[in-house]
């Protein structure tokens, strides 16, 4: 049995307020826990999008009902709100900016409105960015000429993850993740998978982009599922919305991914915990760890998990190392397939009670 921290997911798709009969703030988390997660991240683009006091406001009320683990929500970039946002900042996990396709509202093209966000939103506190290939150098600018800190969300090709290490060796305070799915599927899975459920952003890669992706896992800072949650009724209909459900097999993928050697455990855990508690300013949880089994073989079963979308896209993928129990703050919350956690247990990161109440 192997002792680890609670991880941290900066990058999850909960989808209340809008989207519950695919997941809400109570399946999410308990996906959550079950995948080894303690801390998440969710992004803005539900419905309504949270891109003012009013919507953070709801998003937050139902997380303080249902959360099941700790939690923080984005503030989503938008045309109209880079003056407003610098109010809500210290509550939000983060800016999110949308600048390629995505789904729902809130996709930004013009370049003048990224710098409206750039010039108000506070220097200290996170940025992240969904950017594709062109689109990622034009940000890639910005940060430079900002003199700023940015966080590229799920890089998932070679002429990306060569153009951050470039960026970074030329001092840039850009980080980046990389997702599961990006990791370990390829284009050569869409006919598995089908047109539909195999619909995600960025889209899956060539094999040549995913060895990329290897290559330079130093570039890579963190880890994020991307979990975006739809339902299978809904891929397989006539504009199947993109997206997979990542929590619950995030963890037994790259662990045995260090199984089989490709990685270091170490890797995994700068990757998804030291890091991303970093770059968003997260504290730790005591009394936090997750236990896992090292030695069951098993194989990833849609069935056997919390997420309310009901599939995955490593359906029948045989895996090593097993979530067994974790632990949060003091308190048993997952253990043998059980999400032991009430709804409502899990705490919201940056409230300023946050840090008090997390003392053992
Ligand atoms: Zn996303």
């Amino acid at each position: 049995m192997l002792k680890l921290p609670g991880l941290i997911d900066p990058h999850v798709h909960l989808r209340e307020p809008g989207g519950t009969h695919k997941e809400d703030w109570d399946s999410g988390t308990a996906a959550a826990l079950a995948g080894g997660f303690t801390q998440v991240l969710a992004m803005p683009n539900t419905q309504p999008p949270i891109t003012g006091n009013d919507e953070l406001a709801l998003t937050l009320a139902a997380a303080a009902r249902k959360a099941r683990c700790d939690y923080a929500v984005y503030l989503g970039a938008g045309a109209e709100n880079a003056h407003d946002l610098p109010a809500l900042a210290p509550q939000a996990a983060g800016l999110k900016m949308y600048l390629d396709q995505t789904y729902g509202p809130l996709r930004l093209d013009e370049m003048s409105l990224w710098m409206a966000h750039f010039e108000n939103w506070p220097r200290h506190l996170p940025i992240a960015a969904h950017a594709e290939g062109r689109t990622l150098a034009a940000i890639l600018l910005l940060a430079a000429l900002y003199d700023r800190s940015l966080h590229l969300c799920h890089v998932s090709r070679r002429e990306e993850i060569l153009l951050i290490r470039k960026a970074k060796e030329q001092g840039l305070k850009v980080t980046c993740e990389v997702t599961p799915h990006h990791l370990f599927l390829t284009e050569d899975d869409l006919p598995r998978l089908g047109n539909g459920p195999g619909e995600v952003r960025p889209t899956l890669a060539t094999r040549r982009d995913q060895q990329a992706l290897w290559d330079n896992l130093d570039v890579i800072d963190c880890f994020a599922t991307d979990h975006a949650p739809h339902t299978l009724e809904e891929k397989d209909s006539a504009n199947p919305p993109p997206g997979y459900p990542g929590l619950e097999t995030a963890l037994p993928l790259l662990f045995t991914a260090v199984h089989q050697g490709r990685l270091s455990l170490d890797d995994l855990l700068l990757r998804m915990v030291a890091n991303p508690r970093r770059i968003f300013q997260l504290p730790e949880q005591p009394e936090t760890w997750v236990e896992v089994d090292t030695d069951v073989r098993w194989e990833i079963r849609a069935r056997d998990t919390f997420t309310r979308c009901a599939w995955t896209p490593f359906e029948g993928m045989p895996v090593q190392g097993k979530v067994r129990r974790v632990v949060l703050r003091g308190q048993a919350v997952y253990q043998d397939g059980q999400v032991l956690a009430r709804p409502g247990s899990g705490m919201n990161i940056r409230d300023r009670n946050y840090r008090l109440s997390s003392k053992p």
